[in-house]
């Protein structure tokens, strides 16, 4: 197991694409670091770039503190994995794990059947090590992938998308056990998905990876209650951050429809500013006005269109004004709404996030 660290790297391919730009990360020994990011955001590249599969422009990649830059890929010991479960069909389960000793030779054949017997008890494979992958089930093949990984005791895992081609109840079963594996084995472990529930779930900490640049490492936590920028804030959480176009005098800031008195705290931050993008997570969305709250509360006038199918409207009401917003289906707040048949919601003013339109910086981040 080792620390992995990456150091301003710079990744540009011979045809100009920069697909890493300046990424610096740390990865803790026997952390779950999850990199998410849309498609073509660099995430495979970043995986590439540990495994020693791709050269760097510039910077420096470390593993187990040791300068890895120019290591070929077998000297850096780190298990791939693209699809964990691409096994070798016409061997048997000990014949799959024990597969990358035998190819590296380094190891005798009592060592070998020691250290597959080791893999094959921690895994819980020892029913099924004569059995050939066709008869076992998907948990039990991402196990033995696992544990092909795992005998060369790598000092670190990589796993690309190892999910993506599953049915959605296989990979939320296969994802548990990931985690569940993860967390017996303690190896290091980078996990490229470009999902981001998937990537809230396993994470110990997530990478949010846009064009090639880090946007923000926090613990998913962290990340869905304090994002960065409004393309984190946009990008994580179901249903997603609502966003409304505002404008700022002193401490009130105003939306088309309404206006709320903000804390001193929060117009320090946003002073000297017109426009603004105010950001509200839909389970914020509120029944009822506290009483005495001053103006914390904005009251939104809901306006449910006319042809609007029922189902629909229990996920979005739309505004008077125009702007759609979303109610958090799992709340409480949106059933009674839905049995009350309100037709007007309170946001806080303390739930607001502040992001600056030109930047996208998320400017009250610390104070939601
Ligand atoms: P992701 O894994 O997030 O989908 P990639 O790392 O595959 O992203 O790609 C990042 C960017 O680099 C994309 O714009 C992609 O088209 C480009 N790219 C990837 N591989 C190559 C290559 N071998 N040569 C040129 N451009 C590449």
């Amino acid at each position: 197991m080792a620390a992995i660290e990456l150091r301003n790297v710079v990744k540009t391919y011979p045809n100009g694409t920069s697909a890493l730009d300046d990424v610096s990360l740390d990865i803790a020994d026997g952390e779950f670091m999850a990199l998410v990011g849309p498609s073509g955001c660099g995430k495979s590249t970043l995986l590439r770039v540990v495994a020693g599969l791709e050269e760097i422009t510039s910077g420096e990649v470390l593993i187990g503190g040791e300068l890895a830059n120019g290591l070929p890929p077998n000297e850096r010991n780190v298990a791939m994995a693209f699809q964990t479960y691409a096994l070798y069909p016409q061997l048997t389960v000990y014949e799959n794990i024990a597969f990358p000793l035998r190819v590296a030779k380094s190891s005798s054949r009592r060592e070998i059947d020691r250290l597959v017997r080791d893999a094959s008890r921690t895994l819980g494979l020892d029913d099924v090590l004569q059995s050939k992958p066709a008869v076992l089930s998907g948990g039990q093949r991402q196990r033995v992938a696992m544990g092909r990984a795992m005998v060369r005791d790598p000092q670190a895992l990589l796993l690309d998308e190892p999910l993506s081609n599953l049915d959605a109840r296989l990979r939320s079963e296969l994802r548990a056990e990931i985690a569940w594996l993860q967390r017996c084995l303690g190896t290091t472990t980078l996990y490229v998905t470009h999902d981001q529930s998937e990537a809230m779930a396993l994470g110990d900490r997530v990478v949010v990876l846009e064009r090639g640049r880090v946007q923000q490492i926090a613990t998913p936590r962290d990340l869905y209650r304090h994002p960065a920028n409004l393309f984190v804030a946009d990008f994580v959480g179901s249903p997603p951050m609502e966003f409304l176009p505002s404008t700022v005098t002193g401490d009130v800031v105003e939306f088309s429809f309404a206006w709320v008195r903000i804390s001193r705290e929060k117009a320090a931050r946003v002073h000297g500013r017109e426009q603004l993008i105010a950001g509200l997570r839909p389970e914020h969305v509120r029944l009822e006005e506290l009483a005495g709250t001053d103006h914390q509360y904005a009251r939104i006038p809901l306006d449910v269109p006319p042809g609007v199918p029922d189902y629909l409207a229990e996920y979005e009401r739309e505004l008077a004004s125009g702007p759609r917003l979303s109610l958090d289906p799992r709340g409480d707040y949106t059933r009674r709404f839905l049995e009350r048949g309100r037709d007007d919601v309170y946001v806080n003013a303390k739930s607001l996030h502040l992001f600056d339109p030109a930047t996208g910086q998320n400017l009250t981040r610390d104070l939601v």
